[in-house]
């Protein structure tokens, strides 16, 4: 049985929420429905946080959910959710979710989950989710918060606690633990001693993953505008092999971890000022240093410039690809980004009018300064750049001459 708490004295009110989600809840309960905002909105709005986007959670089936709106598609094979759009929102509408057998769910060797997807009660659906504070619904009709698993106390204390044993829910999905991080270092909660305790020890469990989820991970981390927080953590569980394999190569170079940091300092401002940050810059910083010490190795070796990097850039992005799937796309981003780099080094004839036409040149020049804070080149080199770019042609001329 849940507490069922007046929100209005935590804060929340019918306004606090989006209008697509106010709808949503008020049109499935005038069908007869349960329907409440649930997981990270409620979780935010409680740390007076802007949440970033609100769920549903229901007793509705999806084609039920999907007939009382005109704008409504049923998505994913698996686990069929609702997404419902109200002008330029997306509302995600899910069904309570119950709880697997464990004698007969299917498992994989380690005990991670396979299946669970199937319908449940509201109690249910609180106890499968991972964390204290994402169990709490908000029903934004009667104005009630219900608490199944003390969440309420828990943000209060800002503690961050597993909801049922630590260790048989990171068994069934490890992806639990590197969430656990992320939200302790992104929200500033501490995690629970005994959330925490079992984390060194089944970090392996990670290798078990899909590699799929753990980019979709990586992806909310390097966007979460505490990306240096996050991995800073995940390294101090010790939770960062599986993910990112080349993080201890960073932070054990003093030039690339200076890099690194840079660049992931600079993109967290810049998401946290509601700028947009692309992911693709992130995975090419992180990367980098790994890249560096290849395109080196192999210049030195006799190799030309550029088919070098090229090189460089293959095997760094391969042994990534068997942990981590980065999308072709994203990968097409980072390899642009990198390959402007020794471009930038050429300040003679007509490749600089080329390369400050590029698409992608702004973001080029951008790690490009990175890499001079970090002493990697000159601070003059992206200094001439920036005059290059915004010169007329007399003064474009002039920096050529000076360049020489
Ligand atoms: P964010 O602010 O990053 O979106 P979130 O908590 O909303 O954080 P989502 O991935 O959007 O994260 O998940 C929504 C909700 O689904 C969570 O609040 C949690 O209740 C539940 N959930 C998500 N992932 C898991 C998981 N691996 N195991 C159990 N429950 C989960
Ligand atoms: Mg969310």
């Amino acid at each position: 049985v849940p507490a069922v708490l007046p929100a209005a004295r935590y804060g929340i009110t019918p306004e606090h929420i989006s209008p697509g989600a106010r709808l949503v809840c008020e049109t499935l309960q005038r069908h007869g429905h349960q329907a409440y905002v649930v997981g990270g909105a409620v979780r935010d709005l409680l740390l007076s946080r802007t949440p970033k986007d609100f769920d549903v959670a229901t007793d509705a089936h999806p084609e039920q959910v999907r007939a009382l709106f005109r704008r409504a598609h049923i998505i994913g094979r698996r686990f069929k959710i609702v997404h419902v759009y109200h002008g330029k929102e997306t509302v995600e509408v899910t069904t309570f979710r119950g709880l697997v057998d464990p004698e007969r769910a299917p498992v994989d060797a380690h005990g991670r989950l396979l299946d669970d997807n199937v319908f449940g009660t509201h109690a249910e659906d609180a106890q499968r989710r991972d964390f204290t504070i994402n169990a709490l619904y908000y029903d934004p009709v009667a104005g009630v918060l219900h608490d199944f698993h003390h969440g309420v106390g828990d943000i209060e204390a800002r503690t961050l606690r597993v909801i049922g044993d630590p260790e048989q829910r990171y068994r069934e999905d490890p992806v639990r633990m590197l969430r656990a991080v992320r939200l302790a270092a992104k929200l500033d909660l501490l995690i629970d001693p005994a959330a925490r305790a079992p984390i060194r020890r089944l970090a392996p469990l990670l290798e078990n993953v899909p590699p799929a989820r753990l980019f979709d991970e990586i992806v909310k981390i390097l966007t979460s505008g505490y990306a240096l927080a996050c991995l800073e953590r995940l390294r101090e569980e010790g939770l960062h092999g599986g993910l990112l394999p080349v993080l201890d190569l960073v932070f054990a170079h003093p030039s690339g971890e200076r890099f690194v940091r840079l660049a992931l300092e600079d993109s967290d401002r810049r998401i946290r000022e509601g700028k947009s940050a692309s992911p693709a810059f992130s995975f090419a910083a992180l990367l980098w240093p790994r890249v560096l010490d290849e395109w080196r190795r192999r210049q030195a070796q006799g190799e030309p410039v550029f088919p070098a990097l090229e090189a460089a850039m293959d095997t760094v992005l391969e042994t990534q690809a068997e942990s981590l799937a980065i999308t072709r796309k994203l990968a097409g981003d980072i390899r642009e980004l990198w390959m402007m780099q020794p471009r930038f080094e050429r300040r003679a004839g007509k490749a600089p009018y080329r390369l400050v036409e590029q698409p992608r040149y702004r973001a080029g020049w951008d790690f490009l300064s990175l890499r001079a804070k970090a002493g990697e080149v000159p601070e003059e080199l992206p200094r001439w750049w920036q005059r290059f770019a915004h010169g007329d042609e007399a003064e474009r001329a002039a920096l050529l001459r000076e360049a020489r």
